[in-house]
């Protein structure tokens, strides 16, 4: 009766995935225990499935105990199975299904199917056997509804939460549900081939390929896990208990590297891992590129055990084929507790802690604090809210107005940039330029401010305004570029802007190289723009450097104001007053009182700029406050 042309194929195939999947070491997250329940129950099911169908083809050598066992466990199995597809779903997508409940109850499907079936041995509802053998009983389709509900189920959750996934994952989930809904209905149609098994075959195959491949959680020596791999399983026990994490890095590395050649040392990363695997079985051991593992442990984490214990081993040389390679640990310790961090956050943290420990070189473990951890999240914010500014050209500008000291009338302003981060709440700029000069993103950025800076002349004439120019601020990264010129050409005849009106300011961490620096400011100083050095008294520019600098303005940096204003001595008028006999005009900045601003007028000072004049204002509110002067 049961032709079983499909069902012996699809028993070989999932042997060898069993093998495949059992060879290699799994990460306990709950998609992998999911995952490792369905195969061994599909195992369980065809295994069953093809002794039922055997015995109910020739009742005759069997007891009746023996047919009702084997027909009860696969029906039983074949329950359960579905059920697991949709918990598998479940776990991919990270749903708690305890705190929902709705989908609490769907463990009743399941539930009713095992004890229906349990019944049917006196009611026959599911199935019942009789002198003609093996026979399906009124209830039978009830296994088709039970079925249904989670591949219902299932399409909920993709829907629901498809978005949180890559797309190609979620494609292979909602691939494995259309397979099993196809089982479904061939079974239906098709009852006799057994066809269900291979169904179930081919989504266990589509999880494995797509989402569940060993492989990808592990280092290419297939012995300890990869990055990836830690930041699931931190995800996953977020919060949930008081997790530890020991990191090793290889001190130099990439010295090492060079000294021992790329085979040795990779033979000797795989030997450290194995001795780590080996030596804390009940923790958890990743590598991270670079010569960096880490080590996932709980609350009883011992660090001080495993730095001397690792110490220990590092004393002595690790032998590889031809070569005795001799390494230097060094160690981090970070303690996570039940406090939720974002995996990237923690991920960044540690990455940034190998880097530092590496520099250190010290023999006691660098201990993460928490306050690493809450400045590497800070950053993170900033960095993405520089780069959606920039990306979306949504960076402001704003404008803070300098005073001419002889009449205490506005001059000029600075353009000053601004970055909002998700609540709208103002980054400053002392926080993200830094990471927008490490990014290499700060040309963008200048850029940027120079073409807000152009199109606000152009909309918004200086003699509009009161004021004969704008400041724009240049990173060091930006002047030394020596195409800058260029650039800014291409910008002011776009907006028709006459760079008279535009002063850059520099600051002196640019001026490193001499030659380089006269022949950039006279290439600004040629294409018509006026330059400024910025916070002077924070570097080490002196007189005799800056008069081989044709810079128009010199602005007192206000560490050295506020100085002064709080003790006027007798030196910076002096200074004010050699700066304005080599030909530059002198700007206070931070002049935030009144008294300040006379103290720094009769210091000599040319211009003035501080919260006493103004704050740095939006474009929009400094033209409301300023537009009158005409
Ligand atoms: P900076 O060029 O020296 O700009 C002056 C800074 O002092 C501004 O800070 C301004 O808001 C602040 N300030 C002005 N008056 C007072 C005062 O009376 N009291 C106090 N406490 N502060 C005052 P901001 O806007 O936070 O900018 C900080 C620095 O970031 C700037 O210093 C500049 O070096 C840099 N920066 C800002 N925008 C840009 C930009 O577009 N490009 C580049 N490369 N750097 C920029
Ligand atoms: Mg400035
Ligand atoms: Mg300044």
């Amino acid at each position: 009766m049961w032709d079983f042309s499909f069902v012996i194929p699809t028993f070989l195939i999932l042997i060898i995935l069993f093998v495949f999947y059992f060879s290699l070491p799994r990460l306990p997250v709950r998609t992998n225990k999911v995952f490792v329940q369905i195969v061994i129950i599909e195992m369980l099911t065809v295994i069953t499935d093809i002794l039922a169908s055997i015995v109910d083809n020739d009742l005759s050598g069997f007891s009746l105990q023996v047919v009702h066992f084997l027909n009860s466990a696969y029906f039983i199995l074949f329950f359960v199975r579905f059920y697991l597809f949709y918990h598998f779903t479940e776990a991919f997508f990270n749903v708690d299904a305890r705190k929902n409940p709705v989908r609490a109850m769907l463990i009743l499907p399941v539930t009713a199917g095992a004890v229906s079936v349990i019944l049917s041995l006196r009611t026959g509802w599911i199935y019942f056997i009789d002198a003609n053998g093996y026979n399906p009983g009124r209830g039978y389709r009830f296994i088709y509804l039970e079925l249904l509900i989670y591949i219902a189920f299932s399409f909920g959750l993709v829907f629901r939460y498809g978005h949180t996934k890559r797309r190609r994952e979620r494609y292979a989930v909602l691939m494995y549900i259309i397979l099993l809904l196809m089982g479904v209905i061939f079974r239906y149609l098709f009852p006799r081939f057994l066809l269900m098994d291979t169904f179930c075959l081919m989504a266990i195959l589509v999880i494995y390929l797509s989402i569940e491949n060993p492989e990808f959680y592990l280092d290419p020596s297939d012995i300890v896990f990869n990055g990836k791999a830690f930041r699931d399983l931190i995800e996953e026990n977020n919060g949930k208990y008081d997790q530890r994490i020991f990191g090793i890095v290889i001190h130099n590395y990439y010295d090492m590297r060079d000294i021992y050649g790329s085979h040795q040392i990779d033979e000797g990363i795989q030997m450290i891992a194995a001795f780590l695997i080996a030596s804390f079985p009940e923790y958890i051991v990743f590598y991270y590129r670079k010569g960096r593992f880490i080590i996932l442990g709980d609350g009883q984490m011992d660090f001080e055990y495993m730095s001397s214990k690792i110490s220990k081993r590092f004393d002595g040389p690790w032998k590889s084929n031809d070569a005795e390679l001799y390494l230097k640990p060094c160690f981090i310790t970070m303690q996570l507790g039940d406090e939720i961090a974002s995996p990237d956050d923690i991920f960044n943290t540690l990455v940034l802690s190998f880097k530092k420990t590496d520099a250190l070189n010290e023999k006691t473990p660098y201990e993460v604090t928490s306050n690493e951890l809450d400045l590497t999240r800070q950053d993170l914010l900033v960095r993405r809210a520089l780069e959606d500014a920039i990306e979306q050209d949504i960076m402001e500008v704003y404008l803070q107005p300098l005073f001419d000291a002889s009449n205490d009338r506005i001059a000029g302003a600075e353009a000053l940039s601004r970055v909002k981060d998700m609540d709208g709440k103002i980054i400053s700029p002392g926080l993200f330029i830094p990471i927008a000069e490490r990014s290499g993103r700060i040309n963008e950025l200048g850029e940027q401010v120079f073409e807000k800076t152009c199109r606000f002349l152009q909309e918004n004439p200086p003699e509009s305004l009161g004021i004969s120019w704008i400041n724009v601020n240049l990173s060091p990264a930006q002047f030394m570029r020596t195409d800058l010129m260029d650039r800014f050409e291409s910008i002011l005849e776009k907006y028709n802007i006459d760079p008279e009106i535009i002063h850059l300011e520099i600051t002196e961490e640019s001026m490193i190289d001499d030659g380089f620096l006269q022949k950039q400011i006279q290439k600004i100083n040629a294409k018509g723009f006026k330059s400024v050095l910025d916070d002077y008294g924070t570097g080490y520019s002196n007189l005799t450097r800056l008069k081989k600098c044709p810079f128009a303005n010199i602005k007192l940096d206000m560490s050295l104001v506020w100085d002064y204003c709080e003790a006027p001595d007798g030196l910076l008028p002096v200074m004010v007053k050699a700066f304005k006999n080599m030909g530059f005009s002198v700007t206070a900045e931070g002049i935030e009182n009144r008294e300040m601003a006379e103290i720094m007028k009769e210091a000599g000072c040319d211009y003035l700029q501080g919260y006493y004049y103004s704050k740095p204002l939006p474009m929009d509110e400094f033209i409301r406050k300023y537009g009158v002067c005409k």
